[in-house]
């Protein structure tokens, strides 16, 4: 059976990843699992750059091969703000809730309200670097409606749905989402590469 890390002490990302992989021969550890794991600071200028930089950190910390992934929510009438800058649009220390309201008062008077969600997750094995993409297509309402999730998840409403990804369980939330779908195009690519 063959290990490889996470690098992530999200518990959301790890179990959603852990339970992608049962039943193949791959296991899953995380960041949580190690005591010398620095914070990586996230001051690349692309998504790619942020999840290879965590993914090539981790790899050498540990000597294992490791998978890191970077999300950005990429708004079209803010030229794809806020983007690789999502987790601290509204500032430095900013909550979810502050760049929500921050994202929702530069749309204001905005007609046009469409927007992705888009992840990359880099996997670096010591020798090469992989990356894989997810993108969720949707609009971004008006207001903020529902309680599950996190982040952007209470103002973006998916394509094809009428219920902001707040509103969805967690399950058929990931079935759609950037991550799932770059976890699932990195996972049918380890199953092959284990
Ligand atoms: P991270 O790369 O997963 O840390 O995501 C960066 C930022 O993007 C987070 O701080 C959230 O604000 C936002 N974000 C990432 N994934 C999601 C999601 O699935 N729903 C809502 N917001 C998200």
């Amino acid at each position: 059976m063959s290990s490889l890390i996470l690098a992530s002490r999200n518990p959301h990302k790890i179990i959603e990843l852990q339970d992608l992989l049962t039943g193949t021969s791959l296991r899953v550890l995380s960041a949580l699992d190690f005591d010398n794991l620095e914070e990586v600071e996230e001051d690349a200028l692309t998504l790619e750059g942020n999840a290879l930089k965590k993914a090539r950190y981790t790899a050498l910390a540990t000597g294992m091969p490791c998978l890191a992934d970077d999300t950005g929510l990429e708004v079209n009438a803010l030229n794809g703000a806020p983007g690789v800058y999502s987790a601290r649009y509204a500032g430095p220390h900013a909550s979810y809730e502050d760049n929500v309201e921050k994202l929702l008062s530069e749309l204001a008077d905005k007609e046009l309200r469409t927007a992705q969600f888009r992840t990359v997750i880099a996997f670096v094995d010591g020798t090469n670097e992989w990356l894989f993409e997810g993108i969720c297509k949707g609009i971004i309402s008006d207001k903020q409606i529902g309680s599950g999730g996190f982040g952007y998840d209470p103002i973006f409403i998916p394509d094809q749905y009428t219920k902001t990804f707040a509103e969805l369980d967690s399950k058929e939330k990931n079935q759609i989402s950037h991550r799932g779908l770059a976890m699932k195009k990195a996972v049918e690519f380890l199953e092959k590469w284990a």
